[in-house]
């Protein structure tokens, strides 16, 4: 068994980049927002400070003008009373005032001047110039309005002081208006006379005025309004009345905002750029997405190979021991009871063998169908590579019946036929499960697979086809296995000190074989190695072949009782032949006939007296060619070939011809069936009729009974051996000589 196999995990890697490069992203879209932001900001600021400061400006300049236009209008007040001074005093004195008529002072006052009234008062505030009767009944309404004006201007004539003109802001018929009065003063060359005469005139402002003022200061839409009203994007300058202060109205007007413009002008750019740095990067993070997932998805898929069969897709032995190693981490705290169980196909090897690997592979496939089938919600099946599969069965409330019927419907459901390529091959398997169960003790994974391990070790042992569960007492075999395999290694492979010793305790015995038609007279004997072990005692082949082949330690062994036979049969007076067991691992080597060639030439054994017995298995295995020309090189130097076991294995016609086989021994598994069953006597008939028309020989072995043995004479037989005859012993009697012609040429 493997050990646990920890799988990293790189799907998580690619999670943590994938967040931090998501927080990377977000926080460069932020970054880039909130700048954008600050831009925007900074312009609307810096916009809302221009047009502060465009607006101080502009409301400046209307004050210046409103400023410059009093002063105006007291320039030109002053300028027409001059000029209508010279024209009243220029001839005498007492020149009556009227030599302007009204009429074309008015037009003078209004189209030269641009005002829209005018009157020249006396000093108690009567009109003194009668214009027209409009400007008569004008100046009776708005007299009381003018006269706080007048007086003052008298009051300063009056009082000695320089006769001085006055501006004022006023509303006049309900309009806003620049109205001043003037003195019209006689001018003479020594003196100026007080006068008794004023000028009057005023303009509104409002009006053409107005609109005149706005085109020249560039005020936009510029209206007048008694109350303070401007819509949300204009302005209002408040006019008060000179004296009184009250208020007299509002310019209202749209103000020129240049900051506002640049910033109308700014944001359809500035938003623009938000949305595409925005839109860019949600292309970026979408892309980003995008190839992780990418990779992702590769890395689950690659995980997923990792951790998985390619045949069966099943959980491999890395997963398996992970999860294994979950459930004993699960249990450790309960008193739950998993289970694990081992399953090794039967006779897969003959399957591949015969039909091939594409048979094979598909045979695999079909079994991993078939035991899903079988299993209910959280059952976990693995295949742990080759034929073997691996169970993992989760508590079931100890219900420890279920576990083992699972197993042996199994064992059942595997045992039946299946049909492989396209119907062209059937193959019948069987199966091996050992099983145990998890969480007893505190144990890792491995030690829970070996213990499995061991079961299925028995439940082979055991004749197969069957479900072993794991107990204490197989551990001891299995210890025991493994004490037996460093002594045997001892054994065969001893240090340079004591190669002397070289296969020491291990005994060579022989078991007599018997000419059929010729009584009880012996043909040969059969060489049986046992192991006198120092704490264990005498050991039959049994407990220690298989481990020898497990090791390799069976090349060592196998020549050793090759040597010792052939040494021995040397020495038999009778000239029988030595039958001596041939495992499949010497069989495949390619050294294997010089090998025997060289012992029969150093113990001086002929060659015709030796016969090795084969197995169908060995025969089989990919290597035939091999097989084949090792046999044939050996029959070519009169070395004989059985062919051990004949009915357990595949029984094929085939490999009797192709192998060039000179005897077939029946398996005493048949021959025990004589007298037991019905059919038996069929089979065993069968075979000794085949071999006689194959011109082959034939041994049965295992006779125990006179029954046994007298069918079998009778059946055509040529060869008997079993305990009816001899056991195995260490010193056979080989006195017995066979007749001449007994053995096949
Ligand atoms: P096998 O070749 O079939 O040998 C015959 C086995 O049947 C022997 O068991 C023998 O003791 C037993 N046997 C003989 N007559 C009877 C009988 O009348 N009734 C019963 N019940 N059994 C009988 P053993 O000696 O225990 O050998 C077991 C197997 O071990 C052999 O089976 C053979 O396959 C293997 N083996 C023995 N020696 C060697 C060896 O040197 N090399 C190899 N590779 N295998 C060996
Ligand atoms: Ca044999
Ligand atoms: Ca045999």
């Amino acid at each position: 068994m493997g050990g646990i196999d920890t799988v990293g995990h790189p799907l998580l890697t690619l999670k943590s980049i994938w967040t931090s490069s998501r927080v990377l992203l977000s926080l460069i879209a932020i970054g880039g927002l909130v700048t954008l932001g600050l831009v925007l900001a900074s312009a609307v600021w810096a916009s809302r400070e221009s047009d502060v400061a465009a607006l101080d400006r502009q409301r400046e300049l209307v004050e210046n003008r409103l400023h410059k236009q009093v002063e105006d209008v007291a320039s030109e007040l002053e300028l027409m009373a001059e000029g209508y001074a010279n024209v009243i005093f220029s001839s005498n004195e007492n020149a009556k005032i009227d030599v302007v008529g009204g009429e074309s002072f008015g037009h003078i006052v209004r189209s030269i001047f641009g005002y829209d009234q005018a009157f020249v008062v006396s000093l108690n505030g009567q009109m003194a110039l009668q214009t027209d009767s409009e400007a008569a009944g004008r100046y009776e309404w708005i007299r009381p309005l003018l006269a706080p004006m007048l007086q003052r201007a008298t009051q300063t004539s009056a009082d000695g002081g320089e006769p001085a003109q006055i501006v004022e802001l006023m509303r006049l018929e309900g309009r806003p208006s620049l109205a001043g009065v003037v003195p019209i003063t006689r001018m003479t060359s020594e003196t100026s006379t007080p006068t008794q005469l004023y000028l009057i005139a005023y303009r509104y402002i409002d009006g053409p005025a107005l609109d005149a003022f706005s085109q020249e200061q560039g005020l936009d839409g510029a209206r007048f309004a008694r109350a303070s009203d401007p819509e949300a994007n204009e302005v209002s300058f408040q006019i008060n009345a000179t004296g009184s202060q009250e208020p007299l109205g509002f310019i209202i007007w749209t103000p020129d905002l240049p900051g506002s413009r640049v910033v109308v002008r700014l944001v359809p750019a500035l938003t623009t750029s938000a949305i595409i740095v925005a839109g860019l990067l949600g292309v970026l993070m979408v892309l980003l997405h995008r190839s992780l997932s990418d990779l992702q998805q590769s890395e689950r898929k690659a995980r997923h190979r990792s951790l998985h069969d390619i045949l069966t897709d099943l959980p491999n032995r890395a997963l398996f021991a992970q999860r294994l190693g979950q459930c004993l981490e699960d249990q450790r705290l309960s008193t739950k009871r998993s289970l694990v169980a081992l399953v090794d196909l039967d006779k897969f090897k003959a399957v591949n063998d015969t039909h091939g690997h594409g048979a094979g592979d598909e045979l695999i496939q079909a079994v991993a169908v078939r035991i899903s089938g079988l299993l209910g919600n959280g059952d976990m099946l693995a295949r742990l590579g080759g034929d073997e599969f691996a169970l993992l069965l989760p508590d079931r409330a100890g219900d420890d019946r279920s576990y083992l019927d699972l197993c042996n419907r199994i064992v059942e459901e595997l045992s039946k036929p299946f049909t492989l390529l396209a119907g062209k091959a059937n193959a019948s398997i069987s199966c091996s499960i050992g099983i145990t169960t998890v969480g007893i003790a505190a144990q890792s994974a491995s030690e829970v697979l070996h213990l499995a391990d061991i079961a299925l070790y028995e439940a082979k042992s055991a004749g197969r086809g069957r479900c072993v569960e794991y107990s204490a007492s197989m551990n001891r075999s299995a210890t025991l296995r493994e004490e037996l395999k460093t002594d045997l290694s001892t054994l065969l492979r001893p240090s340079d000190t004591s190669v002397a010793m070289k296969g020491q305790g291990l005994e060579v015995f022989y078991q007599t074989i018997h000419r059929a038609v010729a009584g009880d007279h012996i043909s040969g004997a059969e060489a049986l190695v046992r192991w006198r072990h120092p704490t264990h005692g005498l050991l039959t082949p049994d407990k220690f072949i298989s481990l020898a082949e497990d090791s390799g330690l069976i090349l060592d062994l196998g020549s050793f009782v090759l040597r010792q036979a052939c040494a021995t049969a040397a020495l038999w007076q009778n000239g029988g032949v030595v039958s001596v067991n041939v495992s499949p691992i010497q069989l495949r080597r390619p050294e294997f006939p010089d090998e025997v060639l060289h012992i029969l030439d150093q113990t001086g054994l002929p060659p015709n007296r030796l016969e090795l017995e084969v197995t169908e298995t060995a025969l089989m295995g990919g290597d035939e060619f091999l097989v084949q020309a090792t046999l044939a090189r050996l029959r070519a130097h009169c070395v004989m070939i059985a062919l051990d076991d004949f009915g357990t294995g595949y029984s094929s016609l085939s490999h009797l011809i192709i192998f060039g086989i000179d005897r077939i021994k029946i398996d005493r598994s048949f021959v025990a069936l004589l007298g037991t069953r019905k059919d038996g006597a069929a089979i065993v008939s069968a075979v000794v009729a085949l071999s006689h028309s194959l011109g082959l020989a034939t041994t049965a072995e295992g006779v125990e009974t006179n029954e046994q043995r007298d069918f079998l004479i009778a059946a055509g037989c040529s060869d008997l051996q079993g305990f009816l005859f001899s056991r195995p012993v260490i010193e056979p009697d080989m006195t017995l000589k066979p007749p001449k012609a007994a053995r096949p040429a």
